[in-house]
């Protein structure tokens, strides 16, 4: 059963989604705050959020981001009560997969989580669930070392395909090239940072299409890089 936290400081609004999260065959829980959201993150590891923006403690920019910071990459649908938040979420500079206006219909709901869900995880021929990261029109299936562009395949080397993985599962989270070498080549390599620029534009070679630039990493002046 899949797990599904709503932060929402009005009670009426997430007492109904809790119920209706229920009826429709999802664990629900419910958080009141920003401060209280972020605890129930860590401490139930839910499926999806569904995060309010305008929260006391701390707002829903802020959570998300948080979040996405700290490596979480938890799928999060945004509720918004006011239309100039949406081009903010839309901007997806928070790393929020969706997003919902207030008043919502519950059944409008409850498709936007199935949409989202169904974008992290699918289920394979054989039944077992895989991973899928997608982000726009990428889709990274972890299991089966898949990337496609839309219904283009990207053929990628494993090194490629782990430096990719790495970022786009810490989306908005900048990396040193430092930490790539770490993660993805190992603490004992030996090589320079350079390998990591080398490898970082081959995968945008490879992944912006039709002369199109890349739009899925971001290279982070003095730092490092970043999927975005
Ligand atoms: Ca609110």
């Amino acid at each position: 059963m899949k797990k599904i936290l709503i932060v929402e400081d009005e009670p009426n609004i997430r007492e109904l989604v809790l119920y209706n999260l229920k009826t429709n065959g999802y664990e629900g829980i419910g958080a009141e705050d920003g401060i209280m959201g972020i605890t129930k993150v860590h401490l139930e590891k839910p499926d999806l959020i569904l995060l309010d923006i305008m929260l006391p403690e701390k707002n829903g920019y802020d959570i998300c981001r948080e979040l996405r910071e700290e490596g979480n990459n938890t799928p999060i649908i945004m509720i918004t009560a006011k239309t100039e938040e949406v081009d903010k979420v839309l901007g997806l500079e928070f790393g929020a997969d969706d997003y919902i206006s207030k008043p919502f219909g519950i059944r409008e709901l409850m498709a936007r989580i199935k949409a989202v869900l169904r974008r992290y995880n699918v289920t394979s021929a054989s039944g077992e669930e895989e991973t899928v990261i997608s982000v726009r029109d990428l889709n990274i299936n972890v299991e089966r070392h898949e990337v496609k562009v839309g219904q283009k395949e990207i053929d990628l080397t494993l090194k490629e395909f782990e430096l990719l993985k790495c970022l786009m599962e810490n989306r908005g989270h900048v990396f040193t090239r430092d930490q790539l070498l770490n993660s993805v080549w190992g603490i004992d390599y030996a090589g320079e940072t350079r390998t990591v620029d080398v490898h970082i534009r081959h995968l945008r070679q490879k992944l912006s299409s039709g002369g199109k630039e890349d739009e899925y990493i971001e290279t982070i002046r003095g730092k490092g890089y970043k999927a975005k």
